[in-house]
């Protein structure tokens, strides 16, 4: 149960399926930590001030919609 979220949304492959990887949590660094690892670690970001701040950028409040 949180009351932030962050949805991936990111292209797996270059011509694959969408990643529909959700990430919630009441505070924006638990989500950050959450969605970030996931973003290194199956999209191959790279852990960069960049990076975090695109992360940040995608955060919505409330619940993810069904
Ligand atoms: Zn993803």
């Amino acid at each position: 149960m949180g009351s932030k979220y962050v949805k991936c949304n990111e292209q797996e492959y270059p011509d694959g399926p969408r990643c529909n990887a959700v990430f919630t949590a009441d505070n924006e660094r638990d989500l950050l930590e959450a969605a970030g690892r996931h973003g290194i670690n199956v999209h191959g970001h790279s852990n960069t001030a960049a990076f975090r701040n695109q992360m940040r950028g995608m955060i919505k409040e409330g619940m993810p919609p069904e």
